[in-house]
């Protein structure tokens, strides 16, 4: 027999604690022929609702469901790193409790990893019913970390992900504060199978980003995996050195051929603004580093445990 853990991460999802286990539930028969035992960590991250009743009452009556319940919220990455710790199987899938992750693709993705891939992950190929500003700037966000990043970050890449015990040793290996999953997938490599299907809008309730939390989160992800924006402060500097030089130059050949008198101060307005602009914007992109790194080396708990079941 091999054990097949699947980890999911909720926040105030009483609604759909139920549900999810009964479509999930569905492919039991899938499993039991495979000879694989399902255990089902459900991971609370902090919510104010009734979602831990819920799971209370799914563990009373189902053995093979578990939680680890946070003492406030902590977010999704920390709830995916949990429960990948806490995960006693030879494979993990990490899953939305919405009904997002649709739990119909998992006999498809098993049979993948029968085929010997390490990972099978899911990517979506529309964004149907998500606003379109969203949808730009989503799409804005893995362009660019295309180019400033080493580390292969997909579009449309979702957190749904049935993983080998290799695989997930090698994330759990990856003990950093700042994390961002996504990334991390790519980072530790192995050879993965992409499967595509249409966004699904999710089951009940509503979702906990909004656009302000979301591009947080992208910067996040840009100063975990790419340190171009560093570089980008350093060139900067140099290009401002040169037109300097070369204006130096200009002005001393004025001069000495012309005889100009002083003249030019509102130039020289907008060149004192644009290079002390410049210069902020250089030092807030250190700045951003040093925090990430301040809060790096203060080496906090990646999140704290209420209760465990
Ligand atoms: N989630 C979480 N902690 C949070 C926010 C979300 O554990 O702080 C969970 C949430 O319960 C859901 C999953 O992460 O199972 C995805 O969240 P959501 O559906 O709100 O995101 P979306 O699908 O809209 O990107
Ligand atoms: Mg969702």
């Amino acid at each position: 027999m091999s054990l097949l853990s699947v980890i999911v991460p909720c926040f105030n999802e009483e609604e759909n604690v139920e549900l999810f286990y009964r479509e999930l539930m569905k492919n039991e028969s899938f499993f039991r022929e495979k000879n694989i035992d399902i255990e089902l960590i459900y991971i609370d991250d902090g919510s104010r609702d009734g979602t831990v009743g819920e799971v209370k009452r799914l563990h009373e009556k189902d053995g093979r469901v578990h939680m680890i319940s946070f003492s406030r919220n902590f977010g999704k990455e920390a709830a995916m790193y949990a429960g990948l710790e806490r995960a006693a199987g030879d494979y993990a899938v990490i899953m939305d409790v919405d009904l997002q992750d649709p739990p119909a693709l998992l006999p498809d993705m098993f049979s993948y990893v029968e085929q010997g891939y390490d990972s099978v992950a899911t990517r979506r190929v529309s964004r149907k019913g998500e606003p379109p500003v969203r949808s730009f700037f989503a799409r804005m966000f893995y362009r660019l970390m295309k180019r400033i990043s080493k580390t292969e970050i997909v579009d449309g890449a979702r957190d749904y992900r049935l993983m080998t015990r290799k695989m997930v040793d090698a994330i759990l290996s990856m003990k950093e504060y700042n994390r961002f999953t996504k990334g991390i997938f790519g980072w530790v490599g192995f050879e993965t199978k992409w499967l595509e299907y249409e966004n699904i809008e999710r089951a009940k309730g509503e979702t906990k980003w909004n656009f302000w939390k979301l591009l947080l989160y992208s910067l996040d992800g840009i100063t975990a995996f790419s340190t171009v924006p560093l570089m980008i402060s350093s060139l900067m500097g140099v290009l401002f050195c040169v037109v300097a030089f070369v204006m130096i130059v200009f002005i001393i050949v004025r001069k000495l051929i012309f005889g100009d008198p002083v003249s030019g101060w509102p130039s020289l307005v907008c060149i004192i603004l644009m290079t002390s602009g410049v210069q902020f914007f250089c030092i807030g992109i250190v700045g951003q580093y040093l925090a990430k790194t301040y809060m790096e080396v203060k080496n906090r708990p990646i999140y704290v445990k209420k209760e465990e079941l």
